[in-house]
């Protein structure tokens, strides 16, 4: 993950609360964190700072950790990671496989059919004003992780915006609307956007990388999944 956005690892512990069934997770953070709705894994950071992840062995553990330790080490490296491109990251590293980057054929396929019926245009605006887990729908987790996937392989333009937008985050944490520089190096945003999630359903799409050149929890995460 550090090599691939180009982040250096924080040095703050993120803890892995691990337990062997959903039985004793759920008893455990209905006692800990009392009206958190029903989700299989949380990243929780406190108002103290202290970074957890909180899951149990089920099925999809893999995925789990790799969803959740991914908000894990970007709140320890950055100074405030926005909703949605928190979860965009986190959704693009659970995906399995040697290199990062591989398609979420689940996402890839409902995000075409939404396009086809007229359910879905892509609105990154939209999606940078939200703040609570609680809006965001399944729907937002799926549209967040396509602007980091179109971000990191579309070209080697929209992914140096997102890395020196992370860049940015480490110093300030409130750079603005990433939106605003995506449409300066990409006019016709929203248009390049729904090309790019059309290809991600043709065949031969590898997701192409390009080299790198150089109190209240204070946030929750969760898995887009009950
Ligand atoms: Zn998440």
């Amino acid at each position: 993950m550090a090599e691939t956005l180009d982040l250096p690892l924080g040095t703050k512990p993120v803890v892995v609360y691990l337990f062997s069934n959903e039985v004793e997770y759920k008893q455990y953070l209905d006692t800990k964190f009392p009206g958190f709705p029903k989700r299989r894994a949380y990243f929780i950071e406190t108002a103290g700072k202290d970074l957890s992840v909180y899951t149990w062995w089920g099925d999809q553990i893999g995925e789990d950790l790799r969803h959740e330790y991914t908000h894990g080490l970007l709140h320890a490296s950055l100074t405030n990671v926005p909703l949605w491109l928190d979860e965009g990251l986190a959704e693009y590293f659970e995906v399995g496989g040697s290199i990062p980057g591989q398609i979420n054929n689940e996402h890839a396929q409902l995000l075409a059919s939404d396009v086809q019926r007229g359910a879905w245009r892509p609105d990154l605006a939209r999606l940078e004003y939200l703040e609570e887990v609680k809006d965001m729908a399944r729907a937002d987790y799926r549209e967040a992780w396509a602007w980091v996937h179109f971000m990191m392989h579309s070209s080697p333009d929209t992914r140096q915006v997102l890395l020196e937008y992370l860049q940015e985050l480490r110093t300030n944490p409130n750079p603005g609307p990433l939106r605003d520089r995506l449409v300066t190096i990409a006019p016709h945003l929203d248009q390049r956007m729904l090309g790019y999630v059309a290809s991600l359903n043709g065949p031969g799409h590898w997701g192409v990388s390009f080299p790198s050149p150089g109190g209240r929890p204070a946030a929750v995460r969760a898995v887009s999944h009950p």
